[in-house]
């Protein structure tokens, strides 16, 4: 399969083989012929698989072909929604690299950046927006943009806009686009809201999807560290060390732990920096920016960063923490093994964490290798604790627990379960899933199943 066979112009096969692709994607062979007849799209794409060019293509060519004179300012046409401002950001540089060959305007507008400069390119008139919902709004308030002319809407990780609360934004805002328009909605994961979204909004959709739900890629091999809480830190300065690893996203469940974590492997002499919604767009910018040149080695960011990002050839993603929510898991190893190329996740797991970690591995369907790395091996002594309240909450410190912390209310089997060791809970974990081999295994192997 060949781009040329898909139906798109020669501008825009131009650009793509100046960005050097050879080969269309499976979401862009599907997708695209379907968006460049018109119809609406619900689109079911893993991270990494080049959704971005599946819609962004063929959505220029389809602005382009059938452009109308028009007196005045241009009108807005199309719209792209998106949950993070780096996402924006991302699909906004897409929108300029396959456009270049063609004479239609795209701008860029999200929060936490100064609001008049985006006015004056959106005052100048353009055929294309990408936005967050937030700042959408502001403009449509200050009258800086007119959505009534809006022709191709996209919405783009639909199911992160709604997790972040974005539905009322986002209501409001098809309130001001015309019904009759081309509607591509593309989620990671199909929840009944998003069900019901789509049942809204999309017209006989095509569902085009192109790896199974909520699985993780099979590009991204995927390794447990089992290691104590207190240790994490030492361990993950050992393994960036001794692997030489260049390039390496960690995440971290909060702000001020990315913060921490950042500062220590600064001290470390390891050059880190952290991303998360507490920081200026300025300073989000940047330390991507620099990750990305190879400035800095390790990025330390929480989940809402996960989503946006998008490194090219990003080798190595690691799961300080695990995540609260095992839908996230697979988003942040999302963000390595991108594009056709390998990725490695790993997840420096304590004992505490290993509800999280049975929760991920049945929303993946399968069982995550365990590797003890020698001299890291977990004190069989130490209990779990709750997250909220344990050793983990020390990382918040100054704020109290909860009233309606759901910790709090677990029953006496729960608590006495959270409290048993690391290989205890392990070990039964492993038998209750008949996998073969052992869970934990000394030295550098992979063990389990
Ligand atoms: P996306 O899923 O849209 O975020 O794309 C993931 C990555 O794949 C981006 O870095 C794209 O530049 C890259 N990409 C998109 N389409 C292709 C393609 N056909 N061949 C190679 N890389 C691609």
């Amino acid at each position: 399969m060949s781009f040329e066979s898909l139906g798109l112009m020669a501008e825009l096969l131009r650009a793509v083989s100046e960005k050097g692709y050879n080969t269309p994607t499976p979401i862009q062979t599907q997708a695209i012929p379907l968006i460049l007849q018109g119809r609406d799209i619900m689109g079911g794409a893993q991270t990494g698989t080049g959704k971005t060019a599946g819609f962004t293509l063929p959505l220029l060519q389809r602005l382009f072909t059938t452009a109308k004179e028009h007196t005045g300012r241009r009108p807005l046409r199309a719209l792209v929604l998106t949950p993070t401002r780096e996402l924006a950001a991302q699909v906004a540089e897409s929108v300029d690299i396959y456009g270049r060959h063609l004479p239609l305007k795209s701008t860029v507008v999200y929060g936490g950046v100064s609001i008049n400069p985006q006015k004056i390119k959106l005052v100048k008139g353009v055929d294309i927006l990408v936005a967050t919902p937030g700042r959408l709004l502001d403009h449509v308030s200050q009258r800086s943009v007119d959505l009534s002319k809006i022709e191709i809407l996209v919405l783009d990780e639909a199911d992160r806009m709604l997790d972040m609360g974005f539905i009322r934004d986002i209501r409001k805002i098809l309130a001001l686009i015309p019904k009759q328009k081309q509607t591509l909605l593309f989620s990671a994961t199909f929840s009944d809201e998003i069900k019901k979204l789509s049942s809204d909004l999309l017209k006989s959709p095509a569902l085009v999807e192109v790896a199974q739900r909520n699985t993780a890629s099979e590009r991204v091999t995927q390794v447990v560290h089992p290691v104590d809480k207190s240790r994490k830190r030492e361990l993950l300065s050992y393994l960036i060390g001794s692997k030489n690893w260049k390039q390496v996203l960690v995440f971290n469940r909060t702000k001020h732990g990315a913060n921490r974590l950042s500062d220590q492997l600064n001290t470390d002499g390891i050059t880190a920096a952290a991303i998360h919604g507490n920081k200026s767009q300025g300073a989000r910018t940047k330390a991507l920016a620099d990750f990305k040149t190879g400035k800095v080695r390790v990025l330390v960011a929480t989940d809402i960063a996960a989503r946006g990002l998008d490194i090219n050839q990003l080798p190595h993603v690691v799961n300080y923490e695990l995540p609260n929510v095992a839908e996230d898991y697979v988003h942040r190893i999302g963000r390595t093994g991108r594009a056709g190329n390998e990725g490695e996740a790993m997840s420096l797991v304590c004992v505490d964490e290993l509800k999280l970690l049975s929760d991920i591995e049945r929303l993946i369907k399968r069982d995550i290798p365990k590797v003890i790395i020698n001299d890291f091996e977990p004190d069989p002594a130490i209990k779990a604790e709750p997250i909220n309240k344990g050793r983990g909450n020390q990382q918040q410190a100054g704020r109290k627990p909860s009233r309606n912390n759901s910790a709090g209310k677990k029953s006496a089997s729960a608590r006495n379960d959270q409290r048993r060791t690391f290989k205890e809970r392990s070990n039964n974990q492993s038998q209750s899933r008949r996998t073969t081999g052992q869970s934990h295994q000394r030295g550098h192997s992979h063990a389990g199943s």
